[in-house]
């Protein structure tokens, strides 16, 4: 799958603003960011449903439009409806029916985990479960990428670890994934590699390992007497400083760097925690990153 320079505008709101992915076969991805970060526009944009402003998607060589047809995409979308008055076996029969060579219904239900629901009608289904049957409708044409907007949205957590299972199931078949998520953990549970999205652009693309480290920073807060925000910000690793009154909160990408060389500097400080940073952090840390090499 190859996207090159693509761009998508709503009004003031840049919701793509130049993304460039290109997805090798086999590969499973992490399209991670925050909330409003373009995911869902981009995974649009790839099926084919959202028209980009300017830029170009290809899979396995066709349009998406294209792709589709031939099966190649299965597709779990946010927004994604099911029919009310039919039941859970006859929609997936029903996407099924549309492809030349499907899996068998029996089998998609199964690797949905909701063979005891094929007789239910969607309208009677929690959440998790209306989850579980879109993704059955996606991997019903057996699709060669598949392709994922917040997939456990609503699941609970037993559920969202039956759900990722089955999913290795369908990737150690040598299947191509890409997944939108916002939570880091799902990205480093499933994919091999991660890209990070922010502001409608990618801002760190890597292996799960290298993402990791980029957000293993963490935030250290201390009351410090007397202290000025200046001197904390001269110490090594530190990305961001907040001081008000004696405390001082500092957020780190290397705490351990942090930690050792603030105790001689401030030895009057006490009171210190470390705790590890939360995604939005995470992306701070990222940026800093970027911006110290460039
Ligand atoms: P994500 O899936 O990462 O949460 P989205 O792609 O849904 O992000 O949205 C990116 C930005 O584009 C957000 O600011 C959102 O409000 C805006 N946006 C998305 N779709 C529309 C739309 N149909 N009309 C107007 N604004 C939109
Ligand atoms: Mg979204």
């Amino acid at each position: 799958m190859d996207a090159q320079s693509l761009y998508k505008t709503y009004g003031e709101v840049r919701a793509v603003d130049g993304v460039d992915l290109r997805i090798a076969p086999g590969e499973v991805v992490a399209l991670l960011g925050p909330n409003g970060a373009g995911k869902s526009t981009t995974v649009d944009m790839l099926v084919g449903l959202t028209k980009p402003d300017s830029g170009e998607v290809r899979v396995f060589g066709r349009r998406p439009y294209d792709a589709i047809q031939h099966g190649m995409i299965g597709a779990m979308l946010q927004e994604g409806a099911l029919l009310d008055d039919a039941t859970v076996e006859e929609m997936v029969g029903m996407v099924a029916s549309l492809h030349s060579a499907p899996m068998k219904v029996s089998d998609a239900l199964r690797r949905a985990g909701i063979e005891d629901l094929a007789r239910r009608r969607s309208t009677k289904l929690s959440g998790g479960q209306q989850q579980r049957v879109r993704f059955a409708i996606a991997v019903v044409s057996n699709p060669d990428l598949l392709l994922l907007d917040e997939p456990t949205a609503g699941m609970d957590v037993a559920t969202r670890r039956d759900f990722w299972a089955s999913m290795k199931e369908f990737t150690s078949t040598g299947k191509t994934v890409m997944f939108a998520t916002h939570y880091l953990e799902e990205a480093e549970e499933a994919a091999d590699r991660v890209v990070f999205l922010r502001r409608g652009r990618v801002v760190a693309d890597g292996s799960v390992e290298q993402i990791r480290s980029l957000a293993a920073g963490r935030t250290l807060t201390a009351t410090i007497p007397g202290v000025d925000e200046e001197s904390v910000r001269a110490l090594p690793c530190v990305v961001d400083v907040d001081v008000r009154m004696a405390k001082a909160t500092i957020l780190s990408s290397d705490s351990d760097t942090t930690l050792r060389a603030m105790l001689p500097r401030f030895p009057q400080a006490r009171d210190i925690e470390v705790v590890g940073v939360g995604l939005d952090e995470a992306f701070l840390v990222l940026t800093a990153q970027e911006g110290e090499e460039s």
